[in-house]
Parts: structure tokens; sequence; C-alpha cells
């Protein structure tokens, strides 16, 4: 396995061998949060062990969450890179289902983020402050339109690199 490893640490996986479940992002945080907890950034909540939106609570802790944190340090954990003829052809098309699905998911998960969309010269580069989050874009994409999806994860440091594709 680990010859298969490039230089980045990101090796080819499928999409069965990912974590299902969501893992709790511990991104530059100093010890384990205290409940109630209130991120002084975007206003989340940390409470019954997970992030979510709500009324701030009395006597909450205040930190940065992960989220916040890996914007600020421009540090995503997921990587979406979308291209091909059908995306140029489609782009605010299929920019409006990223975008929608990241609104539901943040809705739920208030750590799944599109940290930037960057253009490249064969699309875009949209990054997340969330794995889940790439990868569940990656599936839309492949959902709506078909089309290659690819995998990589860096276990390492708990990166995902998302591959999407397709040719008109
Ligand atoms: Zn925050």
């Amino acid at each position: 396995m680990k010859s298969q490893t490039d230089r980045t640490g990101f090796l080819p996986v499928r999409r069965d061998q990912l974590r299902k479940e969501r893992v709790h992002d511990t991104y530059k945080l100093q010890h384990k949060l205290a409940e109630p907890t209130v991120c002084m950034e975007c206003g989340a909540v940390y409470h019954a062990g997970r992030w979510q939106w709500s009324a701030r609570p009395a006597g909450a802790k205040e930190v940065v969450c992960a989220a916040c944190q890996r914007a600020r340090d421009r540090f995503p954990a997921g990587f979406v890179e979308v291209g091909g003829s059908f995306f140029a052809e489609h782009k605010a098309e299929l920019m409006n289902l990223l975008r929608r699905h990241e609104e539901k998911e943040k809705a739920e998960h208030p750590l799944a983020r599109i940290m930037a969309v960057a253009d490249t010269p064969d699309g875009v580069l949209v990054t997340t402050t969330d794995l889940h989050l790439a990868r569940d874009l990656g599936e839309a994409l492949h959902h709506a339109y078909q089309g290659d999806l690819e995998f990589h994860y860096n276990e390492a440091e708990n990166l995902l690199r998302v591959h999407w594709r397709r040719q008109l």
C-alpha cells in the first residue's frame, strides 16, 4: 500500500473505504471541548457531543471552531477538483448544485462548509472545511451528471481529494 502513496501522502481509495461517520474535527484544538462551547466567529454551539446551530447557552466557553480556524489558516480538509468540457458548458448549473448541497449539509453540520472556489485551467477547485462535505459534493455531481469520480485520501492528515470530470 505504502508504495502507492505519492509525495503528498494521498492514496487512491474507493468510496466504500471512506469512513461513513463524521469524525469530530480536532484541528488545532488545544484540549477537549467543554460543554457548552460557542464559536466566537460563526456562533455555532458545541453541545451534547456535537456542533449545532442554536441559541448561545448561558455560561458557554468561547473557542474558534475547526471550520473557522481552517478558514483563517486557509487550510482545507477537503479538495474537490471539478473539470472537463461538460463543466465548462454547464458551470452555473453545477455550481448551483454544489452550493445547494453545501447549504443543506451546513444546516445540519455547522462545520461542513465550502471554504473557497478557485478557477483552474480545467474548471474549478472547491475547498471545504470538512472531508465529508468534499465527498458528498463529488457524489452529488456524480449522481446528477455521472462522469468520472475519484477519491484520494491522506490518512496521516485526514485530508480528502475528490476529482470529478466529465466531457461533453
Ligand atoms: Zn466557527
